[in-house]
């Protein structure tokens, strides 16, 4: 099979897949407390709708989004409501949460399935909303409200995302090789859900076991009410990023500032997929996750399943602890993942990986000036200028950086990851656009 890619740029870094994408999912025990973020999604922080001392059931409704973008968040576990107070956040610092003891001696909830062939687009676009899910790539937009696009927008194709390109994380890469029916099955709820019959599963030919899988699974799902196919794209970051993907599979060029239902195209991703065949199969809401724990900073490596707001140093005390060269620890993948400083961060529902980095995978030295090589210009997928956009930050004058088209960039790491001088280069464009957004 040959791959297929984007235009303009792109990288490629060392991919660390290795330590990780052959080691089969495994599901944590729940721990002893969960500390549930009213914000894990984009948009407004959700509401509590329980109070200290409640006791509450695993897959109840813990807090709401009454107005608005957001998402509805679930109890993790049955137990009792510890609190409600601020705590650390994986990308926000601090955020209220909802602190949940569990009962040990209750058992985990059961779910019934249900036939979701006897349920209308509508209907089955509710339970995606009442399950709570997100984009569960990163960006946490409500899923219920991509997958209701303007009915100006002429969407003909679904597009599940397997491309699973940032290096190291592999948990879209072990859904696919192990569970590919359920995945083809969300991706028939969602074409029901969007009234179109046409899927493309676009997955990196560094997969080939989940190319295989999902061949497998997508060809005996295929039929009058459905077409689904898988397609092999070369492997080069940042392939899995919505514009690049699109292109590639498709095409069709999303326009500066437009969506991909511009260009009649929805895409999710591999977990999302699988949370959505869960709301429609099972009425099981989003509240527990299969997240990548890797690098060469912690004891033993894994693809868990563990619960939303599970705390991160009960996931480190289950995998062994770190080891001593531990330098820095990512949340999500090391191009356009945050660091982290402390373990007191919770497990949220859009956390894809954590990373817990040593010296051999990570460079803390400081950055130099600009050599005026270009390198960051041709990596740059957009055709942007990240060199120019640095310099005038750094000059006070990031607010004048529209002109370079700073709005278009979505964070994606290749400038900075070719730049010989270090130049924190995402970080600039971060600066720009806030200057921008002040005037000054
Ligand atoms: S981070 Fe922004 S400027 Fe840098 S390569 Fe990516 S899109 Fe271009
Ligand atoms: S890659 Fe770095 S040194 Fe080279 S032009 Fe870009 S910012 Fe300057």
């Amino acid at each position: 099979m040959a791959g297929v890619t984007f235009a303009k740029g792109g990288v490629h870094p060392a991919e660390h897949k290795e330590l990780t994408e052959h080691l089969a999912i495994e599901e944590m025990p729940p721990p002893a407390e969960v500390a549930l973020p009213l914000s894990m999604h984009f948009g407004a922080p959700a509401k509590a709708v329980v109070q200290k001392k409640q006791e509450v059931q695993e897959g109840d409704v813990v807090a709401t989004v009454e107005k608005g973008l957001g998402a509805t968040i679930h109890s993790s576990v049955t137990g009792t409501v510890k609190a409600i107070e601020p705590r650390p956040h994986p990308t926000m610092v601090r955020c209220d949460a909802i602190i949940i003891e569990r009962d040990p001696a209750a058992p985990p909830r059961v779910y019934e399935p249900v036939d979701w062939l006897k349920l209308s687009g509508e209907q089955l676009l509710a339970r995606v909303k009442e399950a709570g899910i997100v984009g569960l790539g990163g960006a946490g937009f409500p899923t219920h409200v991509k997958l209701s696009p303007p009915p100006t927008a002429k969407v003909d194709t679904l597009i599940l995302n397997g491309a699973e390109c940032e290096p190291y994380l592999t948990t879209d890469h072990r859904l696919m090789v192990e569970m590919p029916q359920k995945v083809v099955e969300g991706a028939k709820v969602l074409l029901k859900i969007l009234g179109i019959r046409e899927a493309v599963i676009g997955i990196e030919l560094n997969k080939p076991d989940a190319i295989n899988a999902m061949n497998k699974a997508a060809e005996a799902a295929s039929g009058s009410d459905a077409t689904i196919r898988v397609q092999g794209m070369t492997v080069k970051y940042p392939q899995g990023s919505e514009k690049q993907l699109i292109y590639a599979l498709t095409g069709r060029s999303v326009p500066g500032g437009g969506l991909p239902f511009d260009v009649g195209v929805i895409v999710q991703n591999i977990s999302t997929t699988l949370a959505v065949f869960e709301a429609a199969t099972l009425n099981k809401p989003l509240y527990e996750k299969v997240v990548t724990f890797s690098g060469r900073g912690i004891k033993r490596q894994a693809n868990l399943k563990v619960k939303v707001g599970t705390v991160l140093s009960d996931v480190v005390n289950y995998l062994g602890g770190t080891t001593p060269d531990l330098l820095k620890i990512v949340s999500g993948g090391p191009m356009m993942g945050f660091a982290i400083s402390t373990l007191d961060v919770p497990i949220v529902k859009t956390s894809s990986g954590v990373l817990f980095l040593d010296k051999t995978e990570t460079d803390v030295s400081p950055h130099g000036p600009c050599i005026h090589c270009g390198w960051c210009i041709e990596a740059c997928p957009m055709g942007l200028q990240p060199k120019e956009v640095a310099i005038y930050v750094e000059a006070g004058k990031g607010h004048l950086t529209e002109k370079f088209g700073v709005f278009d960039c979505f964070e994606c790491g290749c400038c900075a990851f070719v730049c010989p001088a270090r130049r924190p280069l995402v970080q600039f464009a971060r600066l720009a656009k806030m200057a921008i957004k002040r005037g000054r």
